[in-house]
């Protein structure tokens, strides 16, 4: 046994592909800024694609792993996973890219590709799922490094076209913000004659608000902000309400049929429960660090339901981009340097953005 797994282990390190070097911005451990470093990434095998990044969305899961607030960050660590890039190089084997094509990269770049999750085109549920940042490697068996760096090499199969209508800085969030707020509008097939809430008008909600609108939705969104009632209605609310209102709260009470709460902070769900109709539903994106207390009698009456959702998978991720393409949809956002990311994850923590930050990775080349 202790000679096969030496056998092995020689197998792997010959086998392990020729590397390069690109800048990037990594984070040496939990309570460090980050700072400019060099990493390793592969050099394209027959079924990769390597990607010039020209920008990187900046999403709140970027911070909670550089900071390793969900425990299993592995350092030097890079964050990103709101790619877009172009291609430089492509593998002999690569059929649906070329070089010179803008692309895509979200939260996930390889999966195991053979269990029945993966087999749906729902890989973001695969149990062995390649993450973009904190999985390991399959090529090189370290840590995977994510998108605040010069260059990507990802697998086919893993990487999206781009529309080429859509600014490729505005585009950049989609690829985690849109799809994660985009799947379970379509997972609960929201149209014309819905009424849908949105919870929260941040990264995540300021996209929900605009999909539901697109689906054909008649959209409220519920801020705690007055402050932010005008930009509400500009992104496509039909109504705004002010959640800390209790008469503004009671006089929606039984009548969506979908909620969309993307709020990450401690909050009161059973006050959006009681805003379902028969059958209505709230789905949870952010995910709050404590558990939410559930009331069971809002849920009895009317047979109301609470979900999630995560992300979405390979194929949905690439029909979210193609509407986005046709609607000419995008996100609203704050570009800035690569330099700036320390100042910018502090300004996230006061929801001081409008609504996304955007890395300019030619700041970093
Ligand atoms: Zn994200
Ligand atoms: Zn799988």
């Amino acid at each position: 046994m202790r000679i096969a797994r030496i056998v092995d282990r020689t197998a792997f390190i010959m086998s392990k592909p020729v590397c390069y070097s690109a800048k990037a911005f990594a984070t040496p451990g939990a309570t460090a800024p980050l700072a400019a470093t060099t990493i390793e990434r592969r050099q394209p095998t027959a079924t990769d694609v390597q990607i010039e990044i020209l920008y990187c969305g900046v999403c709140h899961s970027d911070l909670h792993f550089a900071r390793n607030e969900w425990h299993f960050t592995q350092y030097p660590a890079v964050p990103g996973h709101e790619i877009v890039g172009r291609v430089t190089a492509v593998g002999g084997g690569v059929t649906k890219f070329k070089v010179g094509d803008t692309v895509g990269i979200g939260c996930l770049v390889d999966s195991c590709r053979t269990c029945p999750e993966c087999r749906s085109g729902l890989e973001q549920f695969c149990p062995q799922m390649t993450m973009t940042y904190g999985s390991v490697d399959k090529h090189l068996g370290t840590p995977t490094l994510g998108g605040y760096s010069t260059s990507i090499v990802v697998t086919e199969e893993f990487v999206l076209r781009l529309p080429a209508n859509l600014n490729p800085a505005a585009a950049a969030p989609l690829l985690c913000a849109g799809i994660t707020t985009y799947s379970p509008l379509r997972r609960w097939k929201i149209g014309p004659g819905h009424k849908v809430g949105v919870v929260g008008l941040g990264g995540l909600g300021h996209m929900a608000v605009k999909f539901a609108k697109a689906f054909g939705a008649h959209v409220v969104l519920f801020t705690t902000s007055p402050g932010k009632i005008a930009d509400g209605k500009r992104l496509g609310a039909d109504e705004v309400v002010v959640s800390t209102q209790p008469a503004q709260m009671g006089a929606h009470a039984g009548s969506f049929d979908f909620i969309l709460d993307a709020v990450s902070a401690p909050h009161d769900i059973n006050a959006y429960v009681s805003l379902l109709k028969r059958d209505g539903t709230v789905v949870l994106v952010g995910a709050p660090e404590q558990p939410l207390p559930v009331a069971a009698f809002p849920l009895l009456m009317g047979r109301r339901a609470i979900s999630g959702s995560l992300i979405g998978g390979l194929p949905e991720t690439q029909e979210m981009l193609d509407f986005c393409g046709r609607h000419n949809l995008t996100s609203d956002i704050e570009l800035i340097r690569m330099d700036q990311i320390n100042s910018a994850y502090e300004r996230m923590l006061k929801s001081d953005v409008k609504y996304r930050f955007v890395i300019d990775m030619a700041s970093l080349r």
